[in-house]
């Protein structure tokens, strides 16, 4: 059996991961032990290998700042190269691409484990990075009408926005409470105004799912989907 994963093997967990979760969105019955069995008999890792593994996504969904599976806590205790491999993967079976988010954080995280003394030097002309992102198609209509209904304050916290744009208008962020990459619809009733702290930390934040859930009970437009 091979000691590394290959980019075929990561890339065959991430479709299962990606079905498991599309499954149970759907509200389907999902096996997760089924699927980590089809990968051993694949690949011949043992189930278990699979199980962490697909925890490893679900960090790398974290650090992307997007849902992951419940069930599958995040486990971060992986190499940076394997991340990169899973976020290519992921942006592959998802037909997204992007800058590689992910696999800099664990990088950054890494790395502050053992700072030197000395601060790096740095780079006086950065290099440049040929990105092909893929985007959607959000309507600009959904985002005036959501800023309007917010009037100024943060859908989450109900506090003022922080500060005003240069027009004299608040400053806040339409955010679509099920990612349009994990197949959110672009309506109002899956969009609120959020002030920049209440947006990162409905992506990044420990506490994201009670703050979910208080929304979703005050703020009568929103369905969950
Ligand atoms: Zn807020
Ligand atoms: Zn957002």
């Amino acid at each position: 059996m091979a000691e590394n994963w290959t980019e075929e093997e990561l890339e065959a967990a991430v479709r299962a991961y990606i079905d498991m979760r599309d499954r149970g969105d759907r509200g389907e019955r999902v096996v997760k032990s089924a699927y980590y069995r089809d990968l051993h008999e694949r690949f011949g890792r043992s189930v278990k290998s699979y199980e962490y593994r697909m925890q490893n996504i679900s960090y790398v969904y974290a650090l992307l700042g997007r849902r992951w599976i419940d069930g599958l806590k995040p486990a971060k205790n992986v190499g940076t190269n394997v991340i990169g491999t899973i976020e290519r993967a992921i942006a592959k079976v998802e037909g997204q691409s992007g800058e590689p988010f992910a696999q800099f954080e664990h990088e950054v995280e890494a790395l502050r484990k053992s700072i030197p003394k000395q601060a790096p030097t740095g780079n006086a002309n950065p290099a440049k990075i040929q990105s092909t992102g893929t985007q959607f198609a959000r309507d600009p209509r959904v985002v005036a009408w959501v800023l309007n209904e917010a009037d100024g304050k943060c859908e989450c916290c109900t506090k003022v926005a922080p500060f005003t744009r240069i027009d004299g208008s608040p400053y806040l962020e339409v955010h679509h409470l099920k990612r349009l990459a994990d197949g959110g619809t672009d309506r109002v009733s899956n969009a609120i105004a959020l002030c920049p702290n209440c947006h990162r930390e409905l992506h990044f934040g420990s506490q994201r799912t009670g703050l979910l859930s208080a929304v979703f009970a005050r703020i009568t437009r929103l369905v969950e989907e």
